[in-house]
């Protein structure tokens, strides 16, 4: 490959490390490894800081969080502290929450990294769309409900158009999709909306907070539901809500929607 020889020439790289949904126990011995041998570490701030005791006692550690809405460091910064670092030859970890490669712009920083000569590794944590379900004990594929699965964001890029709902919810009913949304709680109208041209309204759905978390909150309900459930049960950011029958594999999907039906 062309660019190897930049890469053996600096010699230099940066591991980007999934830390997984929250529960540090979820983190790979991969992971633990690359944190145990980090002396600077770029930490997101949906990362539990639990999964920092792998680190050495003298690593710098950095907090580069920027939640919507929140005063923040900028992608430009972070990419410059991690090639700053790196540069003073240092052992560079960024750490990300979930998967580095899914959303959380892992892809952007990696691209930055070899633009500037340096290797990226990376390695893959669980990502919380898929602890989210699978923490109410339902997967998200099932040969009866579900033959595929899409990950998708609810927040567009400024000035972006954002994604078709109404076109996505015709082929997760025709394709018999599981939809596993991230960031949608801010534009929780709009795509219930979308979703709801092609979706039934009795389609059930998962909103999951704070994933494998001790204070994960979680409530089952339905597409004509979930916008008003969201509000009376007061679920906040960082959620994931999945779309699609594999809902009906949780325990509690049965009873909890008798209460519903009673409290509607
Ligand atoms: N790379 C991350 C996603 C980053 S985008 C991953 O693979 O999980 C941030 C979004 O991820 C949040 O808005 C929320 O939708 C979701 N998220 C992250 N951690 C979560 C958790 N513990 N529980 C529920 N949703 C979570």
């Amino acid at each position: 490959m062309k660019h190897s020889a930049v890469i053996s020439a600096s010699g230099s790289h940066c591991t980007l490390v999934g830390a997984g949904p929250g529960d540090p126990e979820l983190l790979t011995l991969k992971a633990v490894r690359a944190i145990a041998r980090a002396t600077v570490l770029l930490v997101d701030d949906l990362v539990n800081d639990a999964v920092l005791e792998h680190a050495k006692p003298d690593a710098r550690i950095i907090h580069v969080g920027k939640r919507g809405g929140c005063a923040s460091t900028s992608q430009a910064f972070i990419h410059k502290l991690m090639v700053q670092a790196v540069r003073e030859g240092e052992t560079v970890v960024r750490l990300k929450g979930g998967d580095p490669f899914i959303f959380g712009r892992g892809g952007e920083e990696v691209e930055h990294l070899r633009e500037e000569g340096i290797e990226a590794e990376v390695i893959n944590g669980i990502t919380s769309g898929l602890a989210g379900l699978t923490s109410l004990g339902a997967p998200l594929t099932h040969r009866n409900r579900a033959h595929g699965v899409v990950f998708i964001t609810g927040h567009a890029k400024p000035g972006d158009e954002g994604t078709d709902w109404v076109a996505l919810s015709r082929t997760a009913y025709q394709a018999k999709l599981t939809l596993v949304i991230y960031m949608g709680v801010s534009s929780l109208h709009h795509i219930q909306t979308g979703l709801l041209q092609g979706l039934p309204t009795d389609t059930p759905v998962a909103i999951v907070q704070n994933a494998s978390l001790p204070h994960q909150r979680e409530a089952l309900t339905t597409l004509g539901q979930l916008a008003s459930t969201m509000t009376r049960e007061g679920l906040k950011s960082p959620s994931i809500i999945v779309v699609g029958d594999v809902v009906q594999g949780v325990r509690a999907w049965e009873t909890e929607m008798v209460v519903h039906r009673r409290a509607a």
